[in-house]
């Protein structure tokens, strides 16, 4: 269905598993199969308007919360994780890894990183 992927199962059709028990890696085998088969990796993405579709993502959520949309501030939401997850996806980036690295990194900074906000 979409090619597999780096965990080598295809998530469309992954049968065992609960979606809200998918891991963040296969959270973001699911985005980027799902993109890649609605052709948004036909040709080489170029990776500034990913990170740009992504902040639109999170300005429609400003817009969503300015409404007091609450539905729609919890899509976009989603919908920012799903353009990161998919973007992670396809470049082969292990954002787990990355995030609790980054996590071990923050333990070590002073209260607000040293900054006033
Ligand atoms: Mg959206």
């Amino acid at each position: 269905m979409c090619g597999g992927t780096r965990t080598g199962m295809c998530p469309h059709t992954r049968k065992d598993l609960p979606m809200s028990k998918l891991s963040v890696q296969e959270m973001c085998d699911l985005c980027h199969s799902i993109a890649k088969s609605k052709g948004f990796w036909d040709e080489k993405r170029n990776i500034g308007e990913a990170l740009m579709l992504v902040v639109t993502e999170l300005a429609e959520g400003m817009e969503a919360h300015r409404k007091q949309d609450a539905d729609n501030f919890r899509e976009e939401l989603a919908d920012t994780f799903i353009r990161l997850f998919d973007l992670c996806g396809g470049l082969g980036i292990d954002i787990e890894a990355e995030i609790m690295k980054k996590c071990e990194k923050n333990k070590l900074r002073p209260y607000k990183h040293g900054k006033i906000c």
